[in-house]
């Protein structure tokens, strides 16, 4: 049997970020930037005022507080005006937050620390005004540049694209960039007994989830799935199911990689590539098939085999499937966090294989908890889909027991979350 870090490390070894390709901010999403951005321009691109107040000379208010000078107000600056007219002594310009700092101004008093609300108040035109309070000089001045230079990296190759980086992209002015693209996975599920749902349910059948859930996952994991369907268990139907994935980048299937199986996908798979089936010490997900495959391509086709059982097959997919996704994205984190937390409930374990038991994890008081979400069967999806984490048993251990520690692979959370 091979251990879970053995066959994880032999699966990856056979992938590396793909091409690049130049998309619309918004699809850049999770992706990785694949070059450099640089900035074209300042930002903020000229010198602009942070609050709504009056720009005026230092100088002018720098006795304010005990001398309240009366300035005499030449015009308003609005966002998104440049102003014309320059401040000199005596002399302020109204002005909004967001407009460029009109020439000779160099700080920026709030309408707050001015008397223009008892001059509104006494029907008093604004064309002067007295300020109450002085402020250090470039007060409420954001200087041109303040967040970014001319010709600054501002995000190097690699970062990934998040709403604030989606957001950073569209202040230089820029609708793309170039990033590492998605990776296409074919996702088939092989078996005579499997009905597509959405259609009757034949006597003895039972519907195909692994194909809706492999292919959330995929998506989950940034990547593009490509619905193969359902192969039936004939030579002929699998090798058109496999020519039909033959430019994906990864084809996944489900079932029909455990011993005493027809041998069916056994044997095809055998014929079109270099193949190996393991057993991983693991429970769920102990058979998987993990090869590279002939195609019409020149490119061989990386084929991950999962087992046929709904859970074995998603945690198959969690374990070694998703990984090889991340490692196409150019993601240096492969792997869930692992977090230490206490057990509510027993695990057991039969048979000297790491248990991944099906938790629901809660942090109460500083501690995370694990409570098991209900039957263990490789076939009970549903506690899976209860479940927000992993409780790992070690191989050596019969079971674990209530309040014992225990580390939790955290399913719904993402690397970047600090624990
Ligand atoms: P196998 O790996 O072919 O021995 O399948 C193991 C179990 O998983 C059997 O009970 C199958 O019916 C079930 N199974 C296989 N493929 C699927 C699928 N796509 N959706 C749901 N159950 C499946
Ligand atoms: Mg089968």
């Amino acid at each position: 049997m091979l251990e879970v870090e053995e066959a994880l490390s032999r699966i990856i070894a056979h992938f590396e970020p793909l091409g690049t390709v130049e998309l619309p901010v918004l699809e850049c999403l999770g992706l990785a930037l694949a070059e450099d951005i640089t900035s074209p321009l300042a930002l903020p691109p000229l010198a602009n005022s942070a609050m709504d107040g009056y720009a005026v000379l230092h100088s002018d208010i720098a006795q304010a507080t005990e001398q309240r000078p009366t300035l005499s107000v030449i015009s308003v600056v609005a966002a998104g005006q440049v102003s014309t007219d320059t401040v000199t002594p005596g002399k302020a310009i109204r002005i909004m937050t967001g407009a460029p700092v009109p020439d000779g101004a160099d700080t920026v008093v709030p309408f707050e620390e001015t008397d223009e609300l008892e001059r509104r108040g006494r029907g008093e035109s604004l064309d002067t005004i007295s300020i109450h309070k002085t402020l250090p000089l470039g007060s409420n001045v954001r200087p041109a540049g303040e967040d970014v230079s001319v010709g600054e990296l501002v995000l190097p190759a690699g970062t990934i694209v998040r709403p604030a980086e989606a957001g950073v992209i569209a202040s230089l002015g820029l609708t793309t960039a170039r990033v590492i693209r998605r990776p296409t996975v074919a996702v088939l599920s092989t078996g005579d007994e499997l009905s597509a749902a959405g259609e009757p349910l034949a006597p003895g059948h039972i519907y195909d989830s692994n194909s809706s859930s492999v292919a959330a996952a995929v998506i989950a994991a940034g990547g593009q799935p490509r619905m193969i369907g359902i192969a039936r268990d004939t030579l002929e139907d699998l090798h058109r199911c496999i020519d039909e994935a033959s430019d994906a980048d990864l084809l996944v299937t489900s079932a029909g990689v455990s011993k005493g199986d027809y041998d069916m996908v056994k044997d095809v798979l055998e014929q079109r590539g270099e193949m190996n089936f393991w057993s991983v010490r693991m429970r769920p997900a102990k058979p998987l098939a993990f090869g590279l495959l002939r195609t019409a391509n020149e490119r061989p086709l990386p084929l991950l085999g999962l087992p046929g059982n709904p859970v074995s097959a998603l945690l198959a997919f969690e374990m070694f499937g998703r990984p090889a996704i991340r490692s196409m994205l150019g993601r240096s984190e492969l792997a869930r966090p692992v977090v230490e937390g206490v057990l509510t409930g027993p695990i057991f374990n039969s048979d000297g294989r790491r248990v991944y038991a099906r938790i629901e994890v809660e942090r109460r008081d500083g501690t995370w908890f694990a409570t098991p979400t209900g039957p263990q069967g490789s076939n009970i999806l549903t506690s899976l889909s209860r479940a927000n984490g992993l409780a790992i048993c070690p191989a050596d251990l019969p079971r674990k027991e209530a309040g014992q520690a225990v580390k939790i692979l955290m399913l719904d959370w993402n690397e970047e979350v600090a624990q």
